[in-house]
């Protein structure tokens, strides 16, 4: 079973509309969900500065529920989209550039309401929600769903691995 997004509609809306608003330019973003929900099989503990969640000691205060298998446990779950600036230079349409200072800012903030950056958003303007090479050359953080908005505003998620891009499951709940 592909590993998949699930993304409220409100956080949707929310991210179309900022891609409708940085058009001709590409617009990027972050994805937020709570932190218990769908942790992927390695992910570094909240509050914590080191170690990591294995099979073997799952997050232990906030167990989602009944142990799932590996595959559902690589889901995400995103209820919120927060627009990133652009710092790709002026007048290139084709690439987006995260705000490094403002990742690490609302991990820290998201962190402390048991919350955490699930994914990355961002749109291409003038072409199908489809990795680019670039893209594929940015994908260094696999702990990391990646949604694409395209030129008809029709999205799709894909999970960044060794091997590439994998497209996920999206799945819009209420
Ligand atoms: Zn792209």
């Amino acid at each position: 079973m592909a590993r998949a997004l699930r993304l409220s509609a409100a956080a949707l809306a929310a991210l179309r509309a900022h891609a409708a608003a940085e058009h001709p330019r590409e617009a990027c973003g972050f994805l937020l969900g709570p932190a218990a929900e769908g942790l992927p099989p390695e992910t570094r503990r909240p509050g914590a500065g080191r170690g990591l969640w294995t099979r073997e000691a799952p997050f232990p205060s906030r167990d989602p529920g009944p142990r799932r298998d590996d595959a559902e446990r690589g889901d995400a779950f995103a209820d919120e989209a927060l627009p990133s600036p652009n710092l790709a230079p002026d007048g290139a349409l084709d690439t987006f550039e995260i705000d490094a200072a403002l990742h690490l800012k609302l991990q820290r903030e998201a962190r402390a309401v048991g919350r955490r950056i699930v994914g990355l958003y961002h749109s291409h303007p003038a072409s199908a929600p489809i990795p680019s090479p670039r893209d594929r050359e940015g994908a260094y953080d696999h702990s990391l769903v990646w949604l694409i908005v395209g030129a008809d505003g029709a999205c799709r998620a894909w999970w960044p691995g060794p091997d590439g891009f994998c497209e996920a499951y999206l799945e819009v709940c209420p």
